[in-house]
């Protein structure tokens, strides 16, 4: 092993970022780039996978926890736990040859003196992803790893388990047996299967990170969004503005192959007629060469046509959790907490209404349902952005108070997602780089309009800070300025939309002059 690499050893996390990229892998040990700070979002899930853990650990009451930080320190007290009576064990830390596994519970089997492995995992399904994709994940090479390491230190493991939260089991905050929303599942037999191609994996990985590697990367044939922070650096010829920003180029993938092959990256150099440019990279090409948006004004007339007054634009947040913190929810189901209404009247005027749940003493569904429905106009269109969101939100409303059914029925027959004009290609700006996303399309198009000067200026904020204003710890001066935060960045929602609109509507009198 090189150096600078001596000191680490090698875990279960290494060897799931080998698996996603081998170079991401060496140049994330050889910390030749600093790679982007972990955004809330990122903290945030993983304090939820610690808090499933330590909920889980509920099904093993007589447990012990191996402690502290020194992994020294962790392997002396684990392995005095193995060897003394203790028979579950916490955090069981192993190293062996160059590699480290910390097991989530190990639980001695009475009869043959080996042990079985509990994995715990947040997610409501087991992952089995072989793809190379940048969130892919693989539970059973995750054990097999943890396996192979425990094993070649001579701990016999007889059985393995994964336990998750069941999607199936409804969460009860007060008091229920909770026991069935625990899923554990056991995957010997699976493990088995995979733990000797895991170990070889382990050994290459290792040979590996100890080498040099040469410039250049596989990215090179894939879509900018497989591509990690360090894509520059190991290519520093090719343009920030790359083939790989056509929008869903990673789909063509024989096409593109074919491009970085015969190393043509700059869009510049394709020919007009070249088979990459479908019909959905045709507009954000153009849009490159000529330097200004190329939109379609037929097209975006008629869709616009559609929508009907009074115009309504409303955007939902919602909070999600692998524990639920309302009774009677699905682990990670959706627990919408607030809504903004924006009303455009035929007289011009524009009205602006809102709602925010201020506690979690009560389903907080129940009272946005309520405010919204008394609020919002059943015959006008609503206008959305990404209306799946939007819809599935009002069919979680249905679903869960069926009195409202027949009015949400009227609602989602009048959505209108303004998104479409971007995703079907009606106006393209290069500078999206094939986005739709609300935030994008707004930073391009109203420029003195922008979420920067937002204390919380993203759906994961919001949600973050939403669950820290519900909290009961908190001060009621700090619960006042989430609050004023939180209603602001959704009130931004949809007056972005709401300002977009009118930027088309303007285009299309601009244009028909
Ligand atoms: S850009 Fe792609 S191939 Fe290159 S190191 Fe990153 S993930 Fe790996």
């Amino acid at each position: 092993m090189k150096e600078s690499n001596m000191q680490k050893k090698i875990n279960k996390s290494h060897l799931m970022n080998y698996y996603f990229c081998k170079e991401n892998l060496w140049l994330n040990l050889n910390q030749n780039f600093s790679s982007k700070p972990e955004s809330e979002g990122d903290k945030f899930r993983a304090s939820q996978g610690d808090k499933f853990e330590l909920a889980a650990r509920s099904l093993f009451p007589k447990g012990v926890l191996v402690e502290g930080s020194d992994i020294n320190i962790k392997q002396e007290q684990t392995m005095r736990f193995l060897e003394n009576e203790t028979d579950i064990v916490f955090q069981a830390t192993i190293e062996s040859k160059d590699f480290i596994s910390i097991s989530d519970v190990l639980v001695r089997n009475e009869i043959n003196g080996s042990w079985d492995l509990y994995e715990i995992k947040s997610t409501t399904n087991i992952k089995e992803d072989n793809s190379l994709h940048k969130s892919s994940s693989n539970h059973i090479k995750d054990i097999s790893f943890q396996i192979n390491v425990l094993e070649m230190s001579g701990i016999k493991i007889s059985s393995c388990y994964i336990i998750h939260p069941n999607k199936e089991e409804l969460f009860s905050i007060n008091g229920r047996n909770n026991k069935n929303f625990f899923n554990v599942v056991n995957v010997t037999e699976k493990v088995a299967l995979e733990k000797n191609i895991v170990m070889k994996d382990m050994f290459e990985m290792k040979e590996f990170i100890n080498g040099d590697i040469s410039q250049g990367c596989n990215c090179i044939y894939k879509g900018r969004n497989n591509h990690c922070d360090t894509f520059n650096i190991s290519n520093p010829d090719i343009p920030d503005y790359s083939i790989h920003d056509l929008k869903s180029v990673g789909q063509s993938k024989a096409t593109l192959s074919e491009l970085a092959s015969g190393e043509i990256f700059e869009i510049s150099s394709l020919p007009k007629d070249h088979k990459i440019l479908t019909k959905s990279r045709r507009g954000q090409f153009e849009s490159y060469i000529q330097k200004k948006p190329i939109f379609n004004i037929t097209e975006i007339k008629t869709e616009l046509s559609k929508i009907k007054w009074p115009i309504q634009f409303l955007d939902f947040e919602s909070y999600q959790s692998v524990i639920p913190i309302i009774d009677s929810y699905y682990s990670w189901e959706k627990i919408p907490f607030q809504w903004s209404l924006h009303t455009l009247t035929k007289g011009g005027e524009l009205r602006s209404v809102d709602f925010l749940a201020n506690s979690i003493s009560k389903d907080p569904l129940i009272d946005l349902s309520e405010t919204l429905l008394k609020k919002i106009n059943t015959q006008g269109s609503i206008v959305v952005w990404h209306e799946s969101f939007e819809k599935g939100i009002l069919n979680m409303i249905s679903n869960r108070m069926p009195k409202f059914e027949s009015k949400i029925k009227e609602l989602l027959n009048n959505i209108f997602d303004l998104e479409k004009i971007f995703k079907a290609n009606m106006y393209c700006d290069y500078r999206t780089k094939g986005s739709s996303s609300l935030k994008r399309i707004n930073s391009i198009l109203l420029k003195d309009y922008t979420y920067d000067q937002l204390e919380i200026n993203n759906g994961e904020n919001a949600f973050i800070e939403w669950e820290k204003m519900v909290s009961p710890s908190i001060s009621k001066k700090e619960k006042e300025t989430i609050r004023k935060n939180l209603i602001e960045y959704c009130k931004q929602d949809t007056l972005a939309t709401y300002k977009i609109l009118m930027y088309l509507n303007e285009l299309i009198k601009k244009e028909s002059k």
